[in-house]
């Protein structure tokens, strides 16, 4: 059967002995997924959820219990006043852009401290020229860049000590960058010395793979809002589309009112039978998050064996569901993100080819075999064609599956 999946005995026993070193980590791995599980079950318990609250609305969505009872139920998780959990939110740039526009007036601030933030928000900021840009209504953009991998706590003092700065946006995962992702207790340290210096500063997390990967939330160490996309983490592969944004109440009705209506925010706003889907995918998203972790881990340890460089190391903590895989060869890229897309369940005979996507500088290529649309706690990997030739890896519904993708990809490598 793996010889007919295009599986060789090389690398299905290369897989076997990383397997076979990885149980403690994978041990640990599986305590973090209880505690998640216990966290989301307690949350189901409180709100008392039934299967009345499947039922969705449709028109204005009034009285929408089942939303309702979704976004009590992420307040509770986050550990947090208020939530709004929506899939009218068409991706987690679209959460980040409305909490972002929610918050900022003409003439305000907003300080990125983990130097330059994610791609897709170039133009939502105006780093790129655009005229519905933040920088387009007079708001200010301001970046501090990490040294060493840590914020630069010295000149975010200084700057806070300057003049007010009316929001700061720590984004947690690397994104399309060698940076290491940031950890929940780096977060808790540069929060405490924001409020500290500056306590009316809001302070805005980009949460995105970074759910469910620790035991703790950025709500729970003092951010204001926290935010992130249901085709990642917290949709468990089962929610087909939205995203979230959690945190203070007051922060909470801003975003819902420029979401939906000022006067109406979180009122309206139909669900049109999705809330299954959405309480499914929390309830599944620990292990989904779980299995994604072991994939990465057991990809990151596989090809460190063959030679190739990859960070995070299997052994070290992490912080998010994404493996960089260093390949430093354009066509070995190329090759694995193919083998990937060869071992999907959609799509499999499909083969992706670098292609120049909007937005983006260098050619790009994806492998996407997925049942949502770009759903990448779904096992995906993509990367820019540009030195050093980075994959971006991530996701894996089930361990098994992302171990059979896995495979397929090296073998696609290293095979012949
Ligand atoms: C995925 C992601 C986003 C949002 O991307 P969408 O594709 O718009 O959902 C934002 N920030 C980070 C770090 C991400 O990984």
């Amino acid at each position: 059967m793996y010889s007919e999946f295009g599986i060789s005995d090389k690398t299905l026993n290369l897989m076997r002995e990383c397997e076979s070193e990885l149980k403690e980590i994978f041990t640990s791995i599986d305590k973090i997924e209880e505690i998640n599980s216990l966290k989301v079950l307690n949350a189901f318990k409180k709100e008392k959820v039934e299967v009345a609250h499947f039922n969705g609305t449709t028109g204005y969505g009034y009285n929408d219990l089942g939303r309702d009872v979704i976004e009590k139920i992420y307040s509770d998780i986050f550990k947090c006043e208020d939530a709004l959990v929506r899939t009218q939110f068409i991706s987690g740039t679209h959460a980040l852009t409305v909490a972002l526009f929610s918050v900022l007036r003409p003439n305000d601030t907003l300080l990125s401290i983990n130097g330059k933030p994610y791609d897709t928000l170039d133009e939502v900021i105006g780093i790129t020229d655009n005229n519905s840009s933040l920088k387009s209504f007079g708001i200010n953009y301001e970046q501090i860049d990490l040294v060493d991998n840590d914020f630069n706590y010295k000149e975010i003092e200084k700057r806070l000590k300057n003049s007010f700065v009316k929001l700061i946006e720590i984004q947690r995962s690397k994104g399309y960058s060698t940076r290491k992702s940031i950890d929940i207790d780096r977060v808790e340290k540069v929060i405490n010395l924001i409020k500290k210096v500056s306590p009316e500063t809001i302070v805005m997390i980009d949460n995105c793979y970074c759910e469910f990967v620790d035991t703790k939330e950025p709500t729970e160490v003092g951010a204001d809002i926290v935010v992130g996309s249901l085709i990642k983490n917290l949709g468990g592969g089962i929610a087909s589309n939205g995203a979230y944004i959690v945190g203070k109440k007051n922060l909470i009705k801003l975003a819902s009112e420029r979401l939906t209506v000022p006067g109406e925010g979180k009122e309206v706003g139909p669900t049109m039978g999705m809330n299954k889907q959405l309480l499914q995918g929390l309830f599944l998203s620990p292990s989904a998050v779980a299995s994604s972790l072991k994939t990465a881990i057991l990809a990151s340890l596989m090809l460190e064996k063959i030679g190739i460089e990859v960070e995070p190391k299997y052994n070290e903590k992490r912080v998010d569901i994404v493996q960089n895989i260093i390949f430093k060869d354009k066509e070995k890229l190329i090759k694995y993100t193919q083998g990937i897309q060869a071992g999907s369940p959609i799509d499999s005979f499909v083969t992706p080819i670098p292609w120049d996507m909007p937005g983006y500088n260098d050619q790009v290529i994806m492998a996407s075999g997925s049942f949502t649309q770009g759903s990448s706690i779904e096992l995906s990997c993509d990367g820019p064609i540009r030195e050093p030739y980075i994959a971006y890896m991530q996701g894996g519904l089930t361990y098994n599956y992302g171990k059979l993708g896995v495979m397929k990809a090296i073998e696609n490598i290293i095979g012949e």
